[in-house]
């Protein structure tokens, strides 16, 4: 039985990075050892960083104007690291607050900087144009401007990009490489690892050279992101085996044909589960269609009472890790770039098998 695993974070790898993985686990390059028993500062580990470096310039056109950094961590690592770095005496940061996510990036930056949050979550006409930045009533001046592309646990996903002057910053954790973006848009792009890159811990920073100038606050070297960048992301030890992985899955990625191609293959899977969904009086979703997540699909049973039973038979199906967040509750598939269309065709026919059941 093929198994699936819908897990938010970590979630699953491609099975070719693994099993390149198992291969080389006790000799990497003919070394003898594996790749994470060796210097960090050895000719063959700044081989693989650089590699990964410009894989990852590759996949998502990433210019010269930008540093491209590997650091420690996660996603929640960067809410603390971006104020600290981006911190403007006299003024405020801005944090769009569009679901849980981007929330818990605004209550930590409060400890470092002045924030103010914009709640666009006021669904007043029930289509969610509050979350489409043209109507986003920003400042005319702020330090920077921070949003979440992608909220995760909402599964509410944001395609426009936001037109301001001051620097824009995007928690792409949950979304990065899923579709084609211009990174020209950003100013700053930051991604833990565990869903579409590599495992948990790592992050990786997009940053626009011009604004490592910024003195920031007082903060821990390791979260520097002017020294990251000087010394490469090896002021410390990096997560080095993290990084193996990331790499391993850059050259994937490549193999499929490269981001602009898995973003076909992720609008496929998306419309295949949605279209389900809707289709059914059994399941529901609730997110207006231009705004719904390609990477995470939340959706509750109409009958909740059948929620544990649901869970129960789908992970004997093979299908693992369909608890929603406990802060929502129902049922949600994250469906990142390594999860393949036929996973999806197995969750539909599980739940198409599920609904007749229980109907
Ligand atoms: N931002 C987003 C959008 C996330 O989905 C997550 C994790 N699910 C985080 C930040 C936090 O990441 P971490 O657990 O690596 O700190």
């Amino acid at each position: 039985m093929s198994v699936y695993n819908f897990c938010a974070g970590p979630a699953s790898l491609p099975k070719e990075v693994l099993e390149k993985a198992q291969k080389e686990f006790l000799d990497w390059q003919g070394l003898g050892v594996n790749v994470m028993e060796i210097s960090h500062r050895s000719a063959e580990f700044i081989a693989l960083a650089e590699q990964s470096e410009r894989d990852l310039r590759e996949l998502m056109n990433i210019s010269d104007d930008y540093a491209v950094l590997f650091m420690h961590g996660g996603g929640r690592g960067q809410f603390a690291t971006v104020p600290q770095n981006l911190h403007v005496e006299n003024k405020q940061a801005v944090y769009i607050n569009s679901g849980i996510w981007s929330d818990g990036a605004f209550n930590e930056a409060q400890k470092f900087t002045q924030a103010i949050e914009i709640n666009v979550r006021n669904d007043a006409d029930g289509k969610f144009n509050c979350l489409k930045p043209e109507h986003w009533a920003l400042p005319q001046d702020a330090s920077y401007i921070h949003y979440c592309p992608n909220e995760t646990i909402d599964g509410i996903e944001i395609f426009d990009t936001v037109k301001h002057d001051a620097p824009i910053v995007a928690d792409m954790s949950s979304n990065i490489l899923s579709r084609e973006i211009d990174v020209n848009q950003f100013d700053l792009i930051y991604a833990g690892a565990q869903k579409n890159i590599g495992p948990s811990g790592l992050a990786i920073v997009i940053v626009k050279k011009s604004l490592l100038s910024r003195q920031g606050t007082q903060k821990a070297s390791i979260f520097d992101y002017a020294l990251e960048a000087k010394k490469e992301s090896m002021y410390n030890t990096p997560p080095t085996y993290s990084w193996y992985l990331a790499a391993e899955v850059f050259k994937w990625l490549k193999a499929q044909g490269g981001v602009a191609a898995i973003e076909q293959v992720n609008i496929e899977k998306a419309a295949l589960l949605y279209d389900f969904i809707d289709n059914s009086q059994f399941y529901k979703n609730t997110v207006a269609n231009d705004f719904r997540s390609r990477m995470n699909v939340p959706f509750w049973l109409n009958d909740e009472s059948l929620n544990q039973a649901f869970l129960a038979q789908s992970k004997q199906a093979g299908l693992l890790a369909l608890e929603g967040h406990r802060m929502v509750g129902g049922m949600r598939a994250s469906i990142y770039n390594a999860m393949p269309i036929e996973g999806i065709k197995a969750l539909v026919d599980f739940m198409h098998k599920f609904e007749k059941e229980h109907n």
